[in-house]
C-alpha cells in the first residue's frame, strides 16, 4: 500500500525524511550498539539528543536566553493543571474562550482558583476571536490564557492581546508553524503531535521568573520546577518521542526554519481557502479575519454530502478529513508536515467532486 495524504488533526502526518531517518537507525543508533528506545536516559547518547533537541527548539523559536525550555509528558492537557498550580497567587486567571480546549483549560483551572472568561465565541460555534474588551480584564490576574490556534474550529488569534499579567499561550497547533515573539509570553506549551513529533511530548517554554513559586499542593512531577532544576530529566522522560521530535527539528532547520515553512504553510492555506472562497458546493465555517493556516473546517450544508465526500476523498487517498462531532462536516489539518502537493491533490479532488455534484443535479 502506498502512503496516503493524512489531513489528521494530530497525532498528524510527519515528514517522510523523518520516519525514513528513523527506521534506518531503529535497531542500532550511532555508535551505542542499540536502539534510541533502549538507551538509558542518563546515558551520553541521550544526553546528547536532548540538549541538541533543545538547541535546536531554542534557536527555530528564537527562545530567548531568560527562558527555560522543558520537554514533560502528559501531552498539552497536562498543562491546563500545571499552569495555574505554577502561576496561581491570587488564584486568578483571566481567559478567552475560543473552544474545547480553551474551555478545558479554564474547567481545570477553577479547580485550583478561579478562572475569568473575559471574552468568549461560543455564541457561534467558536467561528471567531472575539473581541476583547480591556475592562473585562482582572487587574489581580495571575496570567492571561489564550488558545493561539483553535484545532477543531480553525481559528487563530492574528494580535495578541495586549496585557499586563504573563501571556500562556496554548500553542499546541501553532507551534514551529509560523513566527512567534517568544518574548511577549510567560508560558508557551504545545502538544508534539501536530507540529513536531510523537504524542505524549509536550514542549514548555518559560520565562525563568515564573519558575520556583508553585503552590504548597502541587505535586512534584506537576512542579516546572522539578524540570527545570533537572533538565528534563527528574525521572524517565519520553526518550523517544524526544529523538523524533529533534528529527523533526533538523528536518525544519533544512527548510529554512520556521520563516521558510511559514511561506509554504501560507501558499498551502491560500490555495485551499482560495478554493473554498469561489466553490459553489464548499464552504470554509471560520470568519475570514480569524482563519487558521494550519485546520480549515468547511461543510458542503448536507451531512449527506459531506459523508459521500469523506467517504470518496477516503478512497482517493486523501483521509482523516472528518470534522470534529461538535462542528460536523469536513476538516483538513494541513501541518508543517503536509506536502504542498497533498493540498494540490485535495482541492484537484474537490473540484472534481463539485463538478460531478453539478451534473448530478442538472440531471435531476
Ligand atoms: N490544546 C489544543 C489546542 C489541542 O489541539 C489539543 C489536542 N488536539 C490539546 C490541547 C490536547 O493535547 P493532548 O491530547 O496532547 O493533551
Amino acid at each position: 500500500m502506498e502512503r496516503v495524504y493524512n489531513f489528521s488533526p494530530g497525532p498528524a502526518c510527519l515528514p517522510l525524511p523523518v520516519l525514513e531517518k528513523a527506521a534506518k537507525e531503529m535497531t542500532l543508533y550511532g555508535k551505542t550498539g542499540m536502539s534510541v528506545m533502549e538507551l538509558s536516559h542518563r546515558s551520553k547518547a541521550f544526553l546528547e539528543i536532548i540538549q541538541v533537541a533543545e538547541k535546536n527548539l531554542r534557536s527555530l523559536m528564537d527562545i530567548p536566553e531568560n527562558y527555560k525550555v522543558l520537554f514533560l509528558q502528559g501531552g498539552a492537557s497536562s498543562q491546563f493543571a500545571m499552569v495555574p498550580l505554577n502561576l496561581f497567587k491570587n488564584r486568578k486567571a483571566d481567559f478567552v474562550k475560543t473552544g474545547q480546549w480553551a474551555k478545558k483549560a479554564i474547567e481545570q483551572a477553577k479547580a485550583y482558583g478561579s478562572a475569568n472568561v473575559v471574552a468568549s465565541s461560543e455564541d457561534k460555534i467558536f467561528s471567531y476571536i472575539p473581541v476583547l474588551d480591556p475592562s473585562e480584564f482582572s487587574p489581580d490576574a495571575d496570567y492571561f490564557h489564550i488558545t493561539l490556534n483553535n484545532t477543531i474550529y480553525g481559528t487563530r488569534f492574528t494580535l495578541l492581546p495586549d496585557v499586563s499579567a504573563p501571556l500562556v499561550a496554548d500553542a499546541s497547533s501553532i507551534i514551529l508553524s509560523q513566527a512567534i515573539d517568544v518574548s511577549k509570553f510567560g508560558v508557551i506549551y504545545a502538544g508534539a503531535q501536530k507540529n513536531f513529533g510523537p504524542s505524549g511530548l509536550c514542549a514548555v517554554v518559560i520565562r525563568e521568573d515564573l519558575i520556583g513559586k508553585a503552590l504548597p499542593e502541587t505535586p512534584i512531577m506537576f512542579n516546572y520546577k522539578t524540570h527545570a532544576d533537572e533538565g528534563s530529566l527528574y525521572n524517565t522522560p519520553p526518550t523517544y518521542s524526544i529523538y523524533i521530535a529533534n528529527l523533526v527539528f533538523e528536518w525544519l532547520k533544512d527548510q529554512g526554519g520556521v520563516a521558510g515553512i511559514q511561506k509554504v504553510n501560507e501558499e498551502k492555506a491560500a490555495l485551499l481557502y482560495g478554493f473554498l472562497d469561489g466553490s459553489s458546493l464548499f464552504k470554509g465555517t471560520a470568519e475570514v479575519k480569524d482563519r487558521s493556516i494550519m485546520n480549515v473546517p468547511f461543510v458542503t450544508g448536507s451531512e449527506e454530502t459531506d459523508e459521500s465526500f469523506i467517504k470518496e476523498a477516503t478512497a482517493a487517498g486523501l483521509v482523516n478529513l472528518k470534522g470534529h462531532r461538535t462542528v460536523g462536516g469536513m476538516r483538513a489539518s494541513i501541518y508543517n508536515a503536509m506536502p504542498i502537493e497533498g493540498v494540490q491533490r485535495l482541492v484537484e479532488f474537490m473540484k472534481e467532486y463539485e463538478a460531478k455534484a453539478l451534473r448530478g443535479k442538472a440531471q435531476s
